[in-house]
């Protein structure tokens, strides 16, 4: 345990099944292809600077982040690796930033390459940056139209340098024709690039889902997220790829009680017993990212038996029913998210009460709690 924490409510990371995970993205890509590990929010909320290091230590060849600031959380912890800003950097002034830490920007407008031009030149720097295309995402990038007069720019600016273009698939998980619409509008202006301006630089799209289904999106580069955390795209993406989901959400029961029927458990009085229950309460709120949709909806496993929530989850506690675990203890390790016995909590199961993905239940979970790499 490399933190010391008190709260009893921590997530646990598997080291090795993150590793297990990457190895068989890279078995199923072709040997010269490179991969950028997405460990963007947190890495999806599974810890950053932990799996920025695991990252390094595999070798692969870059990293994919959000903003500065988690460039700057990693360049502090000591990574070395090429990092990639996915995010819009704005102001401009922001680029000075990105070059002190050697993350590199991603251009999306003609006043943006400009910008970069501007710093490069004050800063007597040669500034690398990856230009982006919106082929259909409608997020940020050059639309197709735009991408030749800003390539023809990009061609004279003598102080910046394209080592990369990228795109971003809207609908990989869902829509095999309009994703190589993308794929075919961002491969015309990669061979635009490289044949007519003689431009070098890497070409990459591919996140998880596009990754898995069609292997003409992996370029030059894949850009995995959900995936190397062991979760799924889409559904049924176990098909193409089977790995181990790396995050456990683990907590210990701190309170017990017996309580007689008709008892009424937590605001709003939604839970009452129909019977003589012992009722546990543990340590995790929805200020941990525990949502509150949650409540009376959700199991949770105590000694390998799934509990119910018990009455709406709290900011910071949340009952459960332990009534049915035979020999239940103050002290009982209480799993969230992950395995215990034969019993398995996943990710997935939170996503689907809550209405959401499970890219949304993991990056929820607060700073607060705890990451253990295991
Ligand atoms: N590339 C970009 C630009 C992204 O924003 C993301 C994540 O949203 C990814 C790659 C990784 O996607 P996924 O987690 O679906 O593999």
């Amino acid at each position: 345990r490399q933190t010391v924490f008190f709260r009893q409510n921590w997530v646990e990371i598997d080291r090795s099944d993150f590793h297990f995970n990457l190895k068989k993205i890279k078995e199923y890509i072709a040997k010269d292809t490179k991969i950028m590990v997405v460990i963007k929010a947190n890495a999806y909320g599974h810890g950053g600077v932990a799996l920025a290091k695991e990252t390094q230590r595999a070798g692969v060849a870059w990293i994919g982040i959000s903003s500065l600031e988690e460039g700057i959380q990693f360049r502090e912890a000591g990574i070395k690796s090429n990092i990639l800003i996915l995010g819009n950097i704005f102001p401009f002034e922001n680029f000075q930033v990105a070059v002190a830490h050697s993350l590199t920007p991603t251009i999306s407008t003609m006043s943006g390459l400009a910008a970069l031009e501007y710093w490069a030149v004050r800063l007597n720097k040669k500034i690398n940056f990856h230009l982006k295309i919106d082929s259909g995402m409608g997020r940020i990038g050059v639309v197709p139209e735009a991408s030749y007069p800003i390539l023809q720019k990009i061609v004279q600016m003598p102080k910046t340098n394209m080592t990369g273009m990228y795109t971003h698939f809207a609908v990989a998980d869902t829509d095999p024709v309009f994703t190589q619409q993308q794929l075919d509008i961002f491969t015309n202006i990669v061979k635009f690039a490289r044949i007519n301006l003689g431009l070098k630089f890497i070409a990459h799209a591919a996140n998880s889902a596009a990754l898995f289904r069609n292997k003409r999106t992996h370029l030059d580069m894949v850009r995995p997220g959900i995936s190397i955390y062991g979760l799924t795209p889409f559904k049924h993406a176990e098909r193409f790829l089977k790995l181990k989901s790396v995050l456990s959400w683990k907590t210990k029961i701190i309170f017990l009680k017996k309580v007689p029927a008709g008892f009424c458990v937590s605001y709003g009085r939604t839970f009452v017993t129909n019977r003589a229950s012992v009722i546990a309460t543990i340590p995790v709120g929805y200020a941990d990212g525990y949502n509150r949709l949650l409540s009376n909806k959700c199991d949770v496993l105590v000694r390998g038996k799934r509990c119910p929530i018990a009455g709406r989850i709290t900011m910071d506690m949340t009952m459960i029913d332990v009534t049915d675990v035979k020999g239940v203890t103050l002290g009982d390790e209480v799993v969230l998210i992950g395995v215990q016995g034969k019993e398995h909590i996943k990710v997935d199961e939170l996503a689907k009460i809550q209405n959401t993905i499970n890219y949304e239940v993991t990056s929820s979970i607060s700073v607060r709690v705890p990451r253990i790499v295991v």
